[in-house]
């Protein structure tokens, strides 16, 4: 005898509001890491250049005053 009967997986337990939400308090969005521009001092995001002044590493990448023309 052959029985025909789909098995589902089912949680053991049903987890209530309460625990789901205290889990969730430390989901938290950290602020973006920031360095200092060594030649402005603006505020950079590492490993990026200056959108202020537009240099890397202190050497000048983007000619900011020839863009803006
Ligand atoms: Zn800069």
């Amino acid at each position: 005898m052959k029985l025909n009967i789909q098995l589902f997986a089912v949680p053991a337990r049903h987890m209530s509001k309460t625990s789901s939400r205290m889990r969730r308090t430390h989901y938290k969005i950290e602020a973006n890491a920031t360095t200092k521009c060594p030649k402005c001092g603006a505020d950079v995001r590492p490993h990026r250049v200056c959108e202020n002044c537009g240099t890397y590493k202190g050497k000048t990448v983007i000619n900011k005053e020839e863009a803006t023309k």
